[in-house]
């Protein structure tokens, strides 16, 4: 390291590097120490399995990152990232044989719904008309909603439990379904508010953006908002794990894009003995676990719409997704368990040697379990692509504990950096007039255990930043 900085990152995941280019690109001096010999945090690829197959380790696809406001504003194409956007973003089969496709084109998804058609189509719609515009407020770009009475019925709607709207506005199996598959993301039990905000955001963002994904792996995101943290004079450093903040050098801010347990390991003594005790309640959520594997071909899917897709859900009914969902809040591991399953070499010839395939896939589990899914995963795939064992290479397993072992924010397992409920979705890590503050002058969190929340999208970095540049100025 070469002398003194204005700001000091800890950890170069997707919000510690938003955070380090929004201070560098305001003229800052700033370095970015990573733990790991890799940067990205939770967006990173490597060949796990056989040479030739790019995995991704943790985030595989990202509606998030590219509806970003932040990320929306940084040449990050001229440093090395192009997006694929598959046919269609997101299939949820069935028993029967047949699949629900989330399309871009609302109508066109609509049709495939029966009798919810209408519904689907006015709920849909208005909101994502309006996604652009609210996504804008995080920047400061202010714009009226186009629809607004429809955006403040959303809003309450996104407060309730997933279940209950799904159940309130839908009448058939096939829309109930594809709401619970999107709101599965919350890890919240279905009948638990805020489920339903999931439901509804997965869902609009697919239509006005797409579920893309970047090609060569998500690592690609990482890397080009490292190169162009660079090629604004940024500094960033591997193998540099930060245990206090004497490892710092000398800095007027430090960034850390670190959960509340390491943040009080690293700097406790810092903060008042209120904020201490904030972070020690702070409540992480369930974990994963994680299967890649490489195949010989590609899924072979009993219903055919699945292979237009990017992602698929695999959980069948509200039912099913609520019941294995429910049973993981409960501290059981559900024999089938509802899994998010990406097969990002349909549409990227780059992750696969030719004619072979990759497959990602994970469930919920209970934090800190060590339970191996690895069948159950598999059961549930063969469940709706019949024959999908016999195509399979290799394949690479992670619990909870493998996954924290490589990145230490992934506690027990928990991926979105904190609990993602009504009480700390806002509020994380903590009530507070400024999240991204702490008692101590020049501390910040900048990672997705601040608002809001997590996914792969910068904004938690972006927003610390501008905190910490206000206070610097
Ligand atoms: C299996 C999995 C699947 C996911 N799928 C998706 C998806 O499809 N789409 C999506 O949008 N999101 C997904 N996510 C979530 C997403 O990856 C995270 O929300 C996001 O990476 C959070 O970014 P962050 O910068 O806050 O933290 P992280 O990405 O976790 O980065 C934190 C960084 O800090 C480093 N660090 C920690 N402690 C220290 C220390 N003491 N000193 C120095 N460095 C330290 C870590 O090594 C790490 O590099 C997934 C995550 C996982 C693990």
């Amino acid at each position: 390291m070469t002398g003194v900085y204005d700001a000091v990152v800890v950890g170069s995941g997707p919000n510690g590097l938003a955070a380090a280019v929004e201070l560098a690109r305001n003229g800052r001096r700033v370095a970015v120490l990573e733990a790991e010999d890799t940067i990205g945090g939770g967006t990173r690829s490597a060949e796990i399995t056989l040479p030739g197959f790019v995995h991704d380790l943790g985030s595989a696809i990202h509606p998030l990152g590219y509806a970003s406001p932040f990320f929306g504003q940084l040449p990050l194409e001229e440093h090395g990232l192009e997006w694929v956007h598959p046919q269609a973003p997101l299939a949820h089969p069935f028993d029967d044989g047949t699949a629900v496709v989330l399309e871009r084109s609302i109508p066109a998804t609509a049709d495939s719904l029966g009798p919810d058609a209408g519904t689907y189509r006015r709920l849909m719609e208005p909101l994502a008309a309006d996604t652009g515009r609210i996504a804008g407020l995080f920047v400061g770009r202010l714009r009226l909603p186009r629809h607004p009475v429809a955006l403040a019925a959303a809003g309450v709607r996104s407060l309730l439990s997933a279940r209950g709207q799904a159940e309130a506005l839908f009448e058939g199996e096939r829309a109930r379904g594809l709401f619970a598959g999107n709101a599965g993301h919350s890890f919240l039990p279905l009948e638990k508010p805020p489920s339903a905000l999931f439901g509804l955001l997965l869902g609009t963002l697919g239509h006005a953006f797409g579920w893309p994904f970047p090609k060569g792996g998500s690592q690609k995101i990482a890397d080009a908002l490292a190169s162009y943290l660079v090629s604004l004079g940024g500094e960033i450093y591997t193998d540099s794990r930060v245990g206090s903040v004497e490892d710092v050098p000398r800095t007027r801010a430090v960034l850390f894009d670190v959960t509340p347990r390491q943040l009080l390991g690293i700097a406790g003594e810092h903060f008042t003995e209120r904020y201490r005790s904030g972070l020690k309640r702070y409540r992480y959520g369930p974990g994963v676990f994680k299967v890649d594997f490489a195949l010989d071909g590609p899924v072979p899917w009993e219903a055919e719409d699945c292979k237009r897709a990017g992602t698929v859900h695999l959980g069948g009914t509200l039912e099913d997704v609520a019941a294995g969902e429910s049973a993981v809040s409960l501290g059981e591991h559900p024999e089938r368990p509802f899994v998010l399953l990406a097969q990002q070499s349909l549409f990227d010839p780059t992750r696969a040697p030719e004619g072979k395939h990759t497959v990602w896939a994970y469930c919920h589990v209970p934090n800190g379990s060590e339970v191996d899914m690895t069948e159950r995963i598999e059961a549930q795939i063969e469940r709706f692509a019949p024959g999908f064992r016999e195509r399979i290479l290799a394949k690479s397993a992670v619990g909870p504990a493998d996954l924290e072992r490589g990145n230490a924010n992934l506690v027990g397992g928990d991926i979105n950096g904190g609990y993602m409920d009504l009480r700390q979705l806002f509020t994380r890590p903590m009530p507070r007039l400024n999240p991204y503050s702490t008692p101590a002058k020049g501390l910040y969190i900048c990672s997705s255990s601040a608002p809001p929340g997590g996914g792969v999208h910068g904004m938690s970095g972006y927003l610390a930043a501008r905190a910490a540049l206000r206070y610097m100025t």
